[in-house]
Parts: structure tokens; sequence; C-alpha cells
């Protein structure tokens, strides 16, 4: 209507809503679904032409889920339940995105998103108790509530490798990988970044490419994939007691998968101790379990004779598959196992026996730039036609701090976390800023959780807030600076002295991915169980340590 095309022009019309949500993800569909369930007037606003988040950016090859498909899946509906069929054990990226279009048209989602549209600021009227969210294009929005679904994976990193621009074959973005996708086959290709992304990619990438340059600045852990097709019948039959299952999931320790990688850290417990193992136990683990058995050892958190000695018996392993002495010496990491989420592979380390690939450690031989036809290193020129960059994210707060986001007394949300470190109250919401709610923001289990079974915790005990808030009168809900204060400490001092605050230990989880970027971890690791229950009793007893108005 031209109302709505003088308002998208930035006209004035500004248009009232009950709340908003950013992101069309896994996050902002079920928002959604519960906030209209209330009753209440919500938009989403997501930047993209369609709903995935990032199931829909993160469309390289080889891109898959590490948590299986019965568990990384919602749970709230029986009917999404039973009436969706995974095929594969570990979905990939194309059946997740199916996935996510499934339960938009199911649950009839898409005619309250609007597509291409990105929030630009979302500023706190104390007047009015409300927030302006306003998008790039300048439409207004104004509603008491926001959700803020916009991921925390997302924010994609800027290389930062001089040259880039002047490279004239095709660059491409494991974060923004090209719809059509891309055949490598012929090309001479740099994939660059071994996280979670390049180990996946890189052994599809090498089958295709006539030759593939892995450029490497941090080796990784990997635990092999048990990715695989789902025997006939054998979906079926979970699915008919997929109540069971979720019941024995909200239980697990981390909320997770059975076979997600991440377990594997928390779960140690009745394994013995590498510290103490005869050499003979070490080698045979090793011999009987490959990679994993090095890693798969009670003391290898805590203990930091242990945490070397895992280190040294992974290299043990890997040379066991890689036959070139100097590449598999360069693919053993130099942090402490667990200080990662570990990552699944498939056949990693066997396409570095590949003839067509080549390893280029960085901490030998650091990039120095990119030319018009390839990268130059300190020690070569590799002639490229591809270069696929796997760089990774501003993790955890790095949609937020793209959006202006103020709250009281015009507080900017990037300054706070700036000076003060990535601080919530259970990683839900920031003091100053009222009734803005995060998902999996800093100081929730999020990396340290099957992210599907968290969030929808997250988004139930947000809706259920507001739901509060109106039968109450209530106008606003914001964290109380002690009680996040507080908050944080807990957080820190169940890492304290674990493999996570090791120095050598920089990720994304700290934000030592990012140039510049405070160092702080805030990642709370006691489990989902643990925090669903804080999370209930602080909800219960009137929202203990928020103060509402
Ligand atoms: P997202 O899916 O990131 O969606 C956020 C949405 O917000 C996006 O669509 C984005 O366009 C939109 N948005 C952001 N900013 C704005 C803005 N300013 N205006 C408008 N829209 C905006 N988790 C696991 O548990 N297991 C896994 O195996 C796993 N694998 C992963 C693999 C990759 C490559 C990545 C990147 C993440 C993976 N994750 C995994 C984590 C994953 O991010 C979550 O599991 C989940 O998909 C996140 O859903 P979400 O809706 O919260 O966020």
């Amino acid at each position: 209507t031209a109302r709505a095309l003088a308002s998208r022009a930035g006209g004035d019309e500004v248009r009232r809503l009950d709340a908003v949500v950013v992101g069309a993800g896994f996050s902002g569909l079920y928002a959604l679904h519960r906030l209209r369930e209330l009753g209440l007037r919500v938009r989403v606003l997501e930047a993209a032409d369609r709903v995935g988040g990032t199931w829909l950016f993160n469309r390289y090859p080889g891109a898959r889920c590490d948590i299986e498909s019965i568990e990384y899946s919602y749970s709230f509906s029986t009917e999404l339940q039973q009436e969706w069929t995974w095929s594969e054990l570990l979905p990939g990226q194309a059946e997740i995105e199916a996935y996510l279009n499934f339960a938009a048209d199911r649950l009839d989602l898409r005619r309250d998103i609007q597509f291409d549209t990105r929030v630009a600021a979302m500023t706190f009227d104390e007047a009015d108790q409300t927030w302006l969210v306003t998008t790039e294009a300048g439409e207004r929005f104004v509603a008491p509530f926001v959700v803020a679904a916009t991921g925390i994976l997302s924010a994609p990193l800027d290389p930062g490798i001089p040259g880039l621009a002047t490279f004239r074959g095709t660059t491409l973005y494991s974060n923004r990988f090209p719809r059509e996708g891309h055949d490598f086959t012929g090309q001479r290709v740099a994939v660059i970044g071994t996280g979670s992304t390049g180990v996946q990619a890189i052994p599809v990438v090498a089958e295709q490419a006539e030759h593939l340059y892995v450029y490497q600045r941090s080796a990784a852990y990997t635990l092999p994939s048990p990715a695989r097709r789902y025997e006939p019948g054998e979906f079926e039959e979970l699915r008919s007691r997929y109540d069971e299952i979720r019941a024995a999931q909200l239980l697990a320790h981390v909320g997770a998968a059975r076979t997600s990688a991440f377990s594997v850290l928390t779960n140690l417990g009745g394994l013995p101790a590498l510290r103490t193992a005869s050499r003979e136990a070490q080698l045979r683990a090793v011999e009987e379990k490959g990679v994993v058995g090095a890693l798969y050892w009670s003391d290898v958190m805590f203990d930091p004779e242990a945490i070397r000695m895992a280190t040294a018996l992974y290299g043990e392993a890997v040379a066991r598959i890689v036959r070139d002495p100097e590449t598999a010496a360069s693919l053993v990491p130099t942090y402490p196992f667990g200080c990662k989420r570990p990552i699944i592979d498939q056949g990693y380390y066997e396409t570095f026996n590949r003839p067509n690939v080549t390893l280029v450690d960085l901490r030998k031989d650091a990039i120095q730039e990119i030319t018009p036809t390839g990268i130059r290193t300190e020690r070569a020129h590799h002639e490229l036609d591809a270069i696929l960059f796997a760089t990774g994210f501003d993790a955890l707060t790095g949609a937020l701090t793209r959006i202006d986001v103020r709250g009281r007394g015009g507080a900017l949300l990037r300054d706070v976390w700036a000076t003060e470190g990535p601080v919530a109250y259970l990683g839900l919401q920031v003091s100053d800023f009222p009734n803005l709610f995060l998902v999996q923001g800093p100081g929730s289990p999020s990396a340290a959780s099957n992210f599907l079974a968290a969030m929808e915790h997250h988004i139930e005990w947000i809706t259920d807030c507001v739901a509060h808030l109106r039968a109450g009168g209530h106008r606003t809900i914001e964290a109380l600076p002690s009680a996040q204060a507080e908050w944080i400490d807990e957080i820190l001092a169940l890492v304290n002295g674990s493999v996570l605050m090791h120095p050598d230990c920089n990720s994304w989880y700290n934000g030592a991915n990012v140039p510049g970027k405070k160092r702080m971890y805030t990642t709370y690791v006691a489990g989902l169980p643990s925090f669903r229950q804080r999370c209930d009793e602080i909800a219960a007893a009137g929202y203990t340590g928020f103060k509402i108005g």
C-alpha cells in the first residue's frame, strides 16, 4: 500500500505492536509462535529473504549438525514431531533448512514475518516504556517487548587479510555461501580456517578441487563423526518414542545428545585416568579408537599433566593416519583439549594423505597478502582460482553490537559490552535494557548445550515472563546490576581453574578470536537441567534479581 511504501521509504508512520522479534531462525520462529499463542500482536523482522538463520546462510559443502536430528529439532509440538521425517542421524544443512521451512508453514508463521528487513537501531523510550525499533530502510516499530533472536553465531568476521579486494578469482564465505552452490571441480582452491566449518568443508572440497591448500592458524581436536543415514524403519521407531527420548534428554547432563560431541567433555567421569594409565593402555586406546582414544580419559579436563599427555597422545594418533610427518605434526593442536567444543569430522585427517591437498601451517609460514592471482605467504605464492573463507563469527554478542541498542539513559549496549565484557543476567537480559530479552545471551549454557533444548527453555521462560507481566498489569522487567554481577561471578567460579581458563585457550567462547574484543568466558557450564532449575526458581519467587515496574 501507499502507506507501507511511505513507511518503507522512511516516512513518519510508526507501527505499534505488542512485541517485536528480531531474527527468523530456530529461536525467532518459536518466539513468534509462543507470543502469538499469548494473543500478542507480533512482527518478526528478518534481514534475510527467508527463514532458516544459521541453516540458511551456512550452506558450505559438508555443513552438518553435530547433534542427532531427533534432538536438534523442536520438541514443543507433537504435530511437528510426528509429521516430519528425518533421513539422517546427524542432519545436514539442506535437511535442517527444509525442516525450518516446514515448521514455518505448519505453524503458519510467515504472515507475521517481514523479510529483507535489517534492524539498525532499538531505543528504549523511558517515558513510554516501549522500544522503538528502526530498520535500515527507515521503518519504525514500537512495542513494549523485544526478543533479540539474532543468533549467537550469525555476525560474520571480516577475514582482515590485506589485498583481499584485489583477488580476481572467486571469493566465497562459508557463512554466506551462494544459494546455487559452487563447483570446485578443476579449480585450485584455498580454504582459510580450520574451525568447525573448515574441518567439515575440507574433505568435501578436496574431492572436487584440482588442488586444495588448507591455511591453518590453529589446529583442532576432532572426533570422528557418527553421521549416517537412518536404516529403514529406524527413524520411525524413534519417532514413536519421542516423549521418552525427550524426557531422557532433559535429564542428561548437558541436555545434549548421547552422541553430541560436547557431552564428551562433561561425561568423562567413569573413565580411567590418563595420568595413571600404563603406556600399553594408552597405546591400546589409540589403536582401538583412533584420535578419540587419545581423549577419553577422566582427567583430561582438569589435570594439567593429563592435559599435556592427552595432546601428546593425540599427536601420536594423528601421526598414525597422516603419512607426511611434518603435516601430521602441524595438525596437532597447541591448546588443551576441552577448551572448545570438539569438532566432528568425516575423514578430515585422511584428506591430508591426498596428493592434491597441501597444508599451510600459518604458525610457521604466515599469510602476507592476497594477490590478484592467489595468496602470498612468507615462503610461497599459491596460484588460486577460488578462496573459501571459513573464518568464523563475532560470536555471542556480535549480532547485537551491530545494532544501535540504547537502553536507559541512552546506554549503548555495544559500549557496555566493550567496557564491562559481555555481561547479562542468566543470558536473558542486560541491566539498563528493560524488556529486551536475549536468546542464548552471554551467561547462558549456549555452546555448552544442545542449542535447541536450551533455546526452547529460554523462549518459554521469556514468554511466560511476558505473560506474567501482562497479567499483573506490569510494564517492565529489568535485570538488577547486582544480580547480573553475581551471575557472572558464579559462571566464572564454575570454570575457574579448568582448562577453559587456560591462557592458550583462545576461542570464540571467550572472544579471543576477535581482535580487540574484551576477553571473558561467559558460558554457563553446569548443564541445562541446573540452569532450568535456577531460572524456574527465580521466576517462581517473583523474578528474583529482576526489578518489575
Ligand atoms: P540464527 O539461526 O543465527 O538466526 C538469527 C537470525 O537473525 C538470522 O536469520 C539473521 O539474519 C537474523 N538477524 C541478525 N541480526 C539481524 C538484524 N539486525 N536485523 C534483522 N535480522 C537479523 N548448534 C548446535 O547445537 N549444534 C550444531 O551442530 C550447530 N552447528 C552449527 C553450525 C554452524 C555453521 C553455525 C554457524 C552454527 C551452528 N550451531 C549449532 C549453532 C546455531 O547457531 C544454533 O544451533 C541455531 O541454529 C541458532 O538459531 P537462532 O535462531 O538463535 O539464530
